[in-house]
């Protein structure tokens, strides 16, 4: 049941002097970096300054721009001698951020990968398909290494061409497979287009979707379609990548691994921790690597901590499904609107497909939320009266979920783009 029962099941006094001990060292590790040395030094900080969990609100909070400022290496805390390893985020909101790694904190990776994947039932009989980017992008060589250290037969299949993917499953017998949830939902129409149903023609059993936000409901529609479970992966490369907090096969929120990462959750406008449970910015800080050691760093995902006990017996503490970055917000007509909400309306809606793009556009002077979506592939798109129903139902319960009135059109399958990597889902062409 576990991979490493001591550590997972830790009783949290335990587990929080252990946390204790480890940021104490990283702060020791991170002062002979140029960024946090300057800093520390200016600010009379050392790890003796923090002598409880708590004090770690002394500390400054590190930001992306910190990381792109200190470009390329000033956070490294050790000779880059010993580095072996680079890895950038995507660069969704800007450029992308540069994070090394020595031996120890890939070993530490692969580790908290295998736990992982161990937790939501893999095991070295199982072969895992890994169907993301590779290189630069953490989810390749972060999967990889923890399958591998599980003992998976474990097929380093990359990002996009659908048909060589829906091969290498039928070939090797594929049962666990990684992806992006947006790129799940082609696989699942290449899949239906060569005529055969994934329920019965494969041996999936097991998806593991992430990197980017995805609704309660994609991930019932991803369940239902391949007849699999499918369980919410979150990362971000600053912290490593893959492997920050995974769901258990209760699927009852995500674990986060809080012997490698402490957790805050801060009002993204005062910085001041917000009340238990309740949701705001996710701040980590990393407790178990030396090559870049980074201190209350500022994911930008929103977040809250679940109350209560997981039954899997692991005593770390869950996070709830990320709701998206505090700049994926948008404001139209004085609605506050997030695009999971969206999202959510649309997956609930069976005669829709999975793709769909919100653009904001002023028209005629108003800003309109317009909200394409795709019909499903059995929905007869000349049935003009099915159609009209369709767009005020999804019209409807759009406005009931965000209070706006969207501009909603219908498309037939395949017309959105499609991105190799994560969605894009909104766009901004309003005057400014
Ligand atoms: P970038 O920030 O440029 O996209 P990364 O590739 O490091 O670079 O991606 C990390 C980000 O992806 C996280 O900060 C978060 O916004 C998003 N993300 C990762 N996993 C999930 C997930 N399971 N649910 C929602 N968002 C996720
Ligand atoms: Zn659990």
């Amino acid at each position: 049941m576990y991979w490493e029962r001591e550590i997972e099941t830790l009783p949290r006094p335990k587990l929080e002097a252990l946390q204790l001990a480890r940021l104490q060292q990283t702060i020791r590790l991170a002062s002979r970096s140029t960024y946090y040395g300057t800093l520390y030094r200016r600010l009379n900080l050392t790890a003796d300054s923090v002598t409880a969990l708590t004090d770690i609100d002394k500390l400054p909070f590190t930001t992306k721009q910190d990381l792109r400022d200190s470009f390329p290496y000033g956070m490294l805390s050790i000779g880059k001698s010993e580095v072996i390893r680079l890895h950038s985020s995507s660069g969704t909101t800007g450029n992308p951020t540069a994070v090394f790694h020595n031996q120890h904190d890939i070993e530490s990776w692969a580790n908290l990968m295998a736990r992982s994947l161990y937790s939501v039932g893999v095991r070295s009989s199982d072969v895992f398909q890994n169907i993301c980017g590779y290189g630069l992008f953490t989810g390749g060589l972060g999967f990889q290494y923890g399958a591998e250290r599980l003992g998976c037969l474990t097929i380093p299949a990359g990002a996009g061409n659908s048909q060589r993917q829906i091969k290498l499953i039928r070939d090797y017998g594929t049962n666990v497979v990684h992806a992006i949830p947006s790129y799940v939902h082609r696989l699942a129409e290449v899949m239906e287009q060569e005529g055969f149903d994934p329920r019965q023609s494969t041996e999936l059993r097991t998806f593991i979707i992430g990197a980017e936000p995805h609704s309660e409901e994609q991930r019932l529609r991803i369940e239902a379609v391949f007849g699999v479970k499918a369980f919410n992966s979150f990362g971000l490369s600053e912290m490593n990548g893959p492997g920050v907090a995974f769901e258990c096969t209760k699927q009852n929120g995500l674990h986060v691994w809080e012997d490698a990462f402490f957790v805050e959750i801060i009002d993204p406008s005062t910085l001041e921790p917000v009340a238990d449970g309740e949701i705001g910015e996710l701040v980590m800080t990393t407790l178990d690597r030396q090559a870049m050691p980074l201190l209350r760093f500022r994911t930008g995902d929103l977040t809250r901590i679940l109350p209560g006990s997981c039954p899997c017996g692991r005593t770390h503490i869950r996070l709830d499904r990320i709701t998206g970055r505090s700049d994926d917000m948008f404001i139209v007509k004085g609605c506050n609107i997030f695009p999971m909400q969206i999202e959510g309306v649309l997956m609930r809606i069976p005669d829709l497909g999975s793709n769909y793009l919100i653009t904001l556009e002023t028209i005629d002077g108003v800003d309109e939320l317009i909200v394409e979506a795709e019909i499903a592939r059995n929905v007869d798109g000349t049935d003009s009266q099915r159609l009209a129903w369709l767009t005020a139902l999804l019209t409807r319960q759009i406005r009931d979920e965000t209070l706006v009135t969207p501009i909603v059109k219908l498309l037939p399958p395949d017309t959105l783009p499609q991105s190799e990597g994560k969605a894009v889902r909104v766009r901004e062409l309003r005057r400014p």
